[in-house]
C-alpha cells in the first residue's frame, strides 16, 4: 500500500542522527502508573508540544499516535478533518500510545458519558454555541502555531470561536 510506505519511510527519516522515535522518546519519562510523562517542550497552555516533521510543533499525544500507531484516519462524521486522538487513561498529559484511541467527536462524547462527566463538559462549554469544540481540540488550538484564519477553514469552526477559546473567554476549564 503506497500511503503505509510513505508512513514507513517518514518515520525512518533522520534528524541530528536521530530517528522521530528516538527525539520522542528522549523526551518521555515511563511512570510506574503505565501512563509516560512528556519531560519536553511545553506550548504556553502547558501542553506537551513536539515538532515531529520540522515543520511546526503539535500536541504530544498526537505525535505519539502518529510515530507508534500511524495515520490519523480522516474523521467522516465531523468538519474537523481528522479523528480526535483520546486518552484511556484520562491523562491528558499522558503520551503512551497504548493509552490513546482514536475517535469521532461522537466517540468523545460517549467517551465523556462513559466516564460520567459528560454534566460537567455540557456546564462548561459544549452547549454554549461551541457545539463543535471538545476540550482535546480546544487544546489543539491553544497549542496550534496557526493563525486563527487556518484553523478555522482547517477545523470548520467559526474565527470567533477559535478567538475566544485563545483569549481565554471560553472552555476558560480546559487547560
Ligand atoms: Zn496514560
Amino acid at each position: 500500500m503506497r500511503l503505509g510506505k510513505t508512513i514507513d519511510k517518514q518515520l525512518q527519516t533522520q534528524h541530528h542522527g536521530l530517528s522521530k522515535r528516538e527525539r520522542f522518546e528522549k523526551r518521555v519519562e515511563k511512570m510506574e502508573s503505565g501512563c509516560w510523562h512528556w519531560t519536553g517542550s511545553l506550548n504556553k497552555t502547558g501542553y506537551g508540544q513536539f515538532n515531529l516533521n520540522g515543520d511546526r510543533p503539535i500536541l504530544t499525544h498526537r505525535a505519539s499516535w502518529l510515530i507508534y500507531k500511524g495515520e490519523i484516519p480522516v474523521n467522516s462524521e465531523s468538519a474537523y478533518q481528522t479523528l480526535y486522538v483520546l486518552h484511556s487513561c484520562d491523562n491528558p498529559k499522558c503520551v503512551n500510545p497504548e493509552h490513546l484511541f482514536l475517535g469521532s467527536q461522537q466517540g468523545n462524547m460517549d467517551d465523556k458519558m462513559a466516564k460520567g462527566r459528560h454534566a460537567y463538559g455540557n456546564a462548561l462549554g459544549e452547549k454554549h454555541g461551541n457545539a463543535k469544540l471538545t476540550p482535546d481540540l480546544v487544546r489543539e488550538i491553544r497549542a496550534s502555531a496557526e493563525t486563527e484564519s487556518q484553523l478555522s477553514k482547517r477545523l470548520g469552526i467559526a474565527r470567533s470561536s477559535i478567538y475566544a477559546v485563545r483569549r481565554g473567554q471560553t472552555w476558560k476549564h480546559v487547560t
